[in-house]
């Protein structure tokens, strides 16, 4: 198994840090990038997704974890309550809310939110129903050990698979055929050709 120590440096967590998605990140059970792809892989076998490049995600949240199988919860919430968050998941599972405009764009595909959506399921699937704890104000925290970089990671690899990607697929044709941003496009080659330094999926 390929640890992720090498390619994801570590994070000094701050109130004052400018990534404000590792602001909020919780302390989780540290895994890696493997292990996280395999989660990832695993969610698309269970929905039965191995096939298709273009993931409809947020169908599948809608349709299938939401309406048919009652897994979670899926709310709608306005820019007045969300704030700045796109999305957010009930730690206990319950249910994964979005901001209006973040759904509405997810339903007629745009990149960045199919990957807000991908990367809420990243936290129902890997961290709802689990022991999370703040991080100590400066502490520095391997990337591995935490939620917001392990939800992108899950995100990237459910959006954009290495096992679906083909050796001749160029950064346009995985933008086109996965419904991802171009960054991600850059970072998924990247990854599959082992090449990755960065820390998060896209
Ligand atoms: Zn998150």
């Amino acid at each position: 198994m390929k640890g992720i120590e090498n390619s994801m440096p570590a994070i000094r967590v701050s109130n004052q840090g400018k990534r404000k998605v590792m602001s909020e990140s919780f302390l989780t059970t540290a895994r890696s990038w493997y292990e996280i792809e395999h989660k990832a892989w695993e969610f698309r076998t269970a929905i039965g997704a191995t096939g298709e490049k273009f993931l409809p995600v947020m169908d599948i949240l809608e349709i299938i974890m939401s309406q048919s199988l009652m897994l979670v919860e899926l709310r709608i919430e306005t820019v007045q309550d969300m704030g700045t968050a796109e999305g957010f998941t009930a730690p206990d599972g319950s249910f994964i809310a979005f901001r209006e405009d973040v759904y509405k764009k997810a339903h007629r595909n745009d990149p960045r939110a199919r990957f807000t959506v991908a990367h809420e399921i990243g936290h129902f699937v890997l961290h709802s129903n689990t022991v999370l704890s703040r991080v100590p104000f400066g502490a520095v925290v391997p990337p591995y050990k935490l939620t917001e970089p392990q939800a992108n990671v899950f995100a990237a690899s459910l959006l954009a698979p290495l096992q679906l990607i083909e050796s001749y697929d160029t950064v346009s044709d995985l933008e086109n055929n996965f419904g991802i941003s171009h960054t991600c496009a850059v970072n998924r080659l990247n990854r599959r050709n082992n090449l990755s330094k960065k820390d998060s999926g896209c």
